[in-house]
């Protein structure tokens, strides 16, 4: 007799993972029993080092192993891939002078890839190796098996640009997930502390990690959270704290011993790790010991560092973490005092000096009450419940931080999805051809504020072929936009009276510099007025070619039909408006256009009555008035 199947969990096929994808961490959490859980290492541990090592001959090894082989294998142990991925090698100069392995440019993808030596891995791939590892981690901490774990939502700092979202995709489908949402950093840090509750709260992200310091002003409106400013420094975190106390005791045991301790790599390594340490001790206690010993080369060195020792080496760089919060505060037009909530992120943000400064910009103390190493993690998490279906009416969305659109055939730009919209977002436009008997149409889309394509950025370009030969502005070519709700952009074109269609799914070339959107955007603001200038006289230009082409088509027709005092009228105008070609005078043009729009009205009726005594051609009535 067989036995009934007992006990089965209907739900842990739909579990989804929540992963913080840091720079120099990573954690992977799951929401369980109404919490979210963030889930550790046989020993405890929650963190994940962001390092991979590829030993020559042998399989890939990722965290506090690879860690391991980073003295020992520097050229082939890569840690901070997230600065590479969606990038190219124009964008990271200075990274790459810093990085002790190799990276070189992608002629095939226009990115920036790692060489080995012996092969080539991308960015991506590094990132994969990473994204395993916490399944992995939650397949044996779970019980589960590692293919059943099979759907994650994964966080990117905000500033993160389709490129770099696209990328982090990419990585986790190399590791077999699917990515149900991307989420912003801060936006999943204020999840956890559970802001999404209190509307038109506006919270202040201060995030300060090892290698990188992202401040961000949030505000929720109808269940969004809006990214409303975002500044830091990709180049600022927990790093230069241990530098600044490896490079004072470096000093003194210059002094002590006359050795140049740091010229040695590995002398160097150590003392970084001493030193970090050091600080970290120096977060629950008073004063810490910094000793360091090496008999081969005559060194025997020990100090005691106090905290207040320590907060004077560390002020240049905790001082440049609050000039980045006034410029967030003054770009989200907010004072300190208009902020509802300030939370810490990142393990740096448990040194006490910097918790202080904190609380001093602010006039209040910052809530640290879940663990800074966590928090995002467990944003993720949550939001994985809300997908899951786990937790209940917590409508999240996410915002697009710039205007997407196509260009036109003038060079101008016409937005189709606007800045700010909640996504997922889907939005369609209506275009035509702008020449008689055109068969194909090229789109190229655009993101940015500017009136002008040259000055947004190009996602992509395709075209729309197979369109029946017809006179200009016949054919309805309906173009639609649809954003996901991970930021990827699906373009489709179809022209409606033959049913042609085409599509492109954009793989942006490289990544946008960290502050480039905020540029961008400052750009806009900068030059509205003249931008729209320049656009009003393209469109005017655009007007008064139509008007003259459709007149140009019924010549013959006008000389034998109008009366001769319109005909002169309306030659004239032809001629004023043939005249003003290459004018930028928009006010002269637009009078140009209007005396032949008014000149032409003679002929349009003339027409109208031959349409109706022929009874056919009316196609001739709506190409005169496109
Ligand atoms: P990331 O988001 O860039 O991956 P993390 O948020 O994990 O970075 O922060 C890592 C940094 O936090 C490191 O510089 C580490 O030394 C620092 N850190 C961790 N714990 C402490 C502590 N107790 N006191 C001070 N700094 C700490
Ligand atoms: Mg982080």
């Amino acid at each position: 007799m067989e036995l009934p199947i007992l006990g089965q969990e209907p739900q842990t096929s739909e579990l989804i993972l929540g992963i913080d994808l840091g720079t120099t961490h990573s954690l992977v959490a799951v929401y369980q029993h109404g919490e979210p859980r963030v889930l550790h290492d046989g020993e405890g541990d929650t963190l994940i080092p962001s390092v991979v090592s590829f030993p020559q001959g042998g399989a890939p090894v990722v965290g506090k192993a690879a860690v391991e082989r980073m003295l020992l294998d520097p050229l082939h142990t890569i840690y901070s891939a997230k600065r590479l991925i969606g990038r190219s090698v124009e964008d990271l100069e200075r990274e790459i002078s810093t990085l002790p392995y190799k990276v070189v440019h992608s002629e095939k993808r226009d990115m920036a890839i790692i060489d080995l030596g012996e092969r080539l891995i991308t960015p991506q791939e590094v990132s994969a190796h990473i994204l395993q590892a916490c399944r992995d981690r939650a397949a044996a901490e779970l019980k589960l098996d590692a293919k059943s774990l099979t759907k994650a939502v994964i966080t990117v700092p905000a500033y993160f640009d389709d490129a770099q979202r696209q990328a982090t995709r990419r990585s986790a489908s190399l590791a077999g997930l699917e990515v149900m949402r991307i989420v912003s950093e801060p936006t999943a840090a204020a999840l956890a502390y559970g802001l999404n509750k209190q509307d038109n709260c506006k919270v202040v992200v201060f995030d300060l990690g090892g290698g990188t310091f992202d401040v961000s002003v949030l505000e929720l409106h109808d269940d969004v959270f809006r990214v409303i400013a975002t500044a830091g420094d990709t180049h600022l975190g927990g790093d230069d704290f241990d530098r600044a106390i490896m490079v004072h005791c470096a000093a003194e045991i210059r002094e002590q011993s006359g050795v140049e301790v740091l010229a040695d790599p590995r002398a160097r390594a150590a003392l970084r790790m001493i030193s970090e340490d050091v600080k970290k001790q120096l977060s629950s206690n008073e004063d810490a010991e910094f000793v360091y010993h090496d008999a081969d080369a005559g060194i025997a060195y020990r100090r005691t560092i106090d905290w207040r020792t320590f907060q004077n080496w560390i002020i240049p760089y905790v001082q440049r973490t609050l000039d980045h919060c006034v410029s967030a505060l003054h770009d989200a037009k907010q004072t300190p005092d208009s902020i509802d909530e300030i939370i810490l992120v990142g393990g740096s943000t448990r040194v006490p000096f910097v918790k202080a400064a904190v609380a001093q910009l602010f006039n209040r103390p910052a809530n640290d009450s879940i663990n800074p190493d966590e928090v995002v993690a467990r944003g993720a998490a949550i939001q994985a419940g809300v997908l899951g279906g786990e937790v209940k009416n917590a409508l999240l969305l996410d915002v697009t931080p710039l205007s997407l659109g196509i260009g036109t055939a003038e060079g101008t730009v016409s937005k189709i999805i606007n800045r700010n919209s909640a996504i997922p977002v889907q939005a369609k436009e209506g275009f035509t051809t702008y020449v008689d008997g055109q068969t194909a149409v090229k789109f190229t889309i655009v993101q940015g504020e500017r009136e002008l394509v040259k000055d947004n950025r190009t996602l992509g370009e395709f075209e729309l072929r197979g369109i029946p030969p017809m006179a200009a502005g016949l054919p309805q070519i309906g173009v639609r936009f649809q954003l996901d709700a991970n930021g990827m952009l699906s373009v489709f074109a179809k022209e409606e009276k033959s049913g042609v269609e085409a599509s492109i799914s954009i793989e942006p070339k490289h990544g946008l510099t960290d502050n480039e959107v905020e540029n961008m955007l400052a750009d806009a603001w900068q030059n509205a007025e003249r931008d729209l200038e320049t656009r009003r006289i393209i469109d005017l230009h655009a007007q008064r070619k139509n008007v003259l082409r459709a007149v140009h088509k019924h010549q013959e027709f006008a000389k034998e039909n109008l009366s001769p005092e319109s005909w002169e009228e309306l030659r004239e105008a032809t001629a004023a408006a043939e005249n003003i070609e290459g004018s930028t005078e928009a006010k002269q043009i637009k009078n140009c256009v209007d005396e032949l729009e008014e000149a032409s009205i003679a002929l349009a009726e003339s027409l109208m009555n031959d349409v109706a005594n022929n009874a056919v051609k009316n196609q001739k009535v709506s190409d005169l008035s496109s």
